[in-house]
């Protein structure tokens, strides 16, 4: 691991910060307030980006544009084939514009270049899967109800969205939404966090260029409170699609029951990698190391709690610690650097609470749990704690920094029991050769995603959500556009009534 970071400076520095508006109607404008917000970024230490502060106000207007562009616009009316041609062509420009995306995300949330160039070019995955949706969402009919009778089963698109999205995987998250709400023929209120807000307004541009028509997409920067929780209560808004923290999303769908909107919820996380001795250890490490330092633990999907069978925990841990000194951590902008800075000084200072805590608790540091030195910005050494007891906080809670928790099981029910022992549900990892192993255990898991031999692989087909506290609904899979639609039913009869309810008397 490097010594001390070097942070090369970047063309803000001397040009200043790029200057965005809000996206509402179809026309770019200002926030009503005239406030903006700046974004410094985290790694350089300089304001990149200025972006309206919208408010209240700002938000209701965006919902009452989606609202009129939803009830009497053209985009929930057009043939799944149009709406599919226009994702096509949306996917097409941000993939010419893939290195202005990266470069955005990587600045704004002090993440790796090279890792973000694979996100946006996921996320463009994601947008041509969604239009192959927009072309075959179908209902389903019924000929078998009775003579002269037809049941017929449509999917009307839900209406308007609000897509409200966190700062950690910024454009791939939006991603992971919009193109599914739009194939449906819904309209939207988008809400990027206010720390990584460049990449969404970017887009807004595309969908500009791409003919959208006005009002199907706002785009609305500011702070949560301030421009989504408006858009949860308002009338005009028919489902929430948050991806964010555990406690905001319980928040949110207390103010979604008010207008009993249809919520989506994908949280937090404290996913747990379940090795046993007979397991491929070299294959083990380096997906462990990956697991809980990939985009420096702030990830849903880290794998931040190791649970490893006790006679291999020695050898396990050596291996993974020697590997984590091998990680390189530095400059986001740097080819070489595979985990960038940490996204605020407030989210720092909680990571580092979680590893004062564990050192009162008794635990101790195979490697790590200090802050590195750097030129600007801050980062904190891949930790691994040793030591760690599941009652422990850093065995329970989502840190959501570049710390692994590791815990050692005898048996694996035991390791089961420590896996599925947490509030979170969100995915798992277990490693054997053995297959009765592997099946047996990943049927136990109480996740949403079991990766076997492998951790943190993904794909658009494959459906992404959580169990219990860590969410609520799917992502992507072949059913992810049935998510923006309400089913109809459409009872049709033919002749006569057969069966007069009111008889004359005799
Ligand atoms: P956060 O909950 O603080 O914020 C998420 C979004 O909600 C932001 O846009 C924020 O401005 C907005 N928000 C905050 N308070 C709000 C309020 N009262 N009303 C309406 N909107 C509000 O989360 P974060 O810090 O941006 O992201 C980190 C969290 O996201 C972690 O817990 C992580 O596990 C979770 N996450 C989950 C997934 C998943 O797919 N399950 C993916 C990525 C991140």
């Amino acid at each position: 691991m490097n010594a001390h970071i070097s942070i090369a400076p970047i063309a803000e520095a001397q040009s200043g910060p790029a200057a965005y508006r809000l996206l509402i109607d179809g026309k770019w404008v200002d926030s009503m307030s005239g406030r903006t917000i700046d974004r410094v970024s985290p790694a350089h230490g300089v304001v990149v980006s200025t972006y309206q502060c919208g408010d209240r106000a700002d938000a209701l207007a965006a919902a009452a544009a989606a609202r009129k562009a939803f009830d009497k616009g053209p985009w929930p009316k057009m043939t799944g084939a149009a709406r599919a041609k226009l994702l096509l062509d949306v996917a097409a420009k941000i993939e010419m514009r893939l290195e202005e995306f990266a470069r955005l995300d990587a600045i704004e949330a002090g993440k790796p270049i090279a890792q973000v160039r694979g996100e946006i070019a996921g996320a463009v995955d994601i947008w041509r899967f969604a239009a192959s949706l927009a072309r075959t969402l179908h209902g389903q009919s019924f000929s078998t109800i009775g003579e002269g009778k037809l049941g017929i089963v449509v999917r009307d698109p839900i209406g308007v969205v609000s897509i409200i999205t966190p700062w950690n995987f910024p454009f791939l998250i939006l991603s992971q939404k919009l193109p599914f709400a739009l194939a449906a023929g819904c309209t939207t209120v988008v809400k990027p966090s206010e720390m990584t807000s460049a990449s969404a307004l970017l887009l807004g541009e595309i969908l500009i260029e791409a003919g959208l028509p006005a009002g199907v997409v706002n785009i609305v920067t500011g702070e949560g409170s301030a421009v989504g929780a408006p858009t949860v209560e308002s009338a005009d808004v028919d489902m929430v699609s948050f991806t964010g923290s555990t406690k905001v999303g319980k928040s949110l769908m207390a103010v979604a029951a008010q207008t009993l909107k249809k919520v989506s919820m994908e949280l937090g996380g404290k996913n747990a990698q379940i090795v046993f001795p007979d397991a491929d250890l070299d294959a083990a490490t380096d997906a462990i190391v990956f697991g809980a330092f990939f985009n420096a633990g702030e990830c849903c999907n880290a794998g931040s709690r190791l649970i490893v069978h006790a006679s291999i925990a020695d050898e396990l841990v050596e291996r993974v610690r020697a590997r984590t000194g091998r990680v390189r951590v530095g400059d986001p902008m740097d080819e070489a650097t595979i985990v960038g800075a940490l996204i605020s000084d407030d989210h720092a200072g909680k990571i580092g609470g979680f590893l004062e805590s564990a050192k009162r608790a008794g635990a101790s540091f195979a490697v790590g749990g200090e802050a590195m030195q750097a030129d600007s910005g801050r980062f904190i050494a891949p930790t691994i704690v040793t030591g760690v007891t599941p009652d422990m906080a850093v065995a329970r809670e989502e840190i959501f920094g570049p710390v692994l928790s590791v815990l050692t099981f005898n048996t694996a029910e035991e390791a089961i029991a420590i896996a599925n022992g947490t509030d979170y549900g969100l995915s798992a990892g277990v490693w054997s050769r053995d297959f009765d192993t592997c099946h047996m255990v990943a049927r136990a898991m109480r996740a949403g995603t079991v990766w076997i031999n492998t951790f943190m692989d993904g794909a658009s087909e494959l459906p992404f959500g959580g169990f219990k506290q860590s969410g609520l609904g799917r992502e992507l899979g072949i059913h992810a556009v049935e998510d923006y639609t309400e089913e109809k039913t459409l009872h049709l009869h033919s002749g006569g009534r057969p069966k007069p309810w009111v008889v004359d008397a005799i």
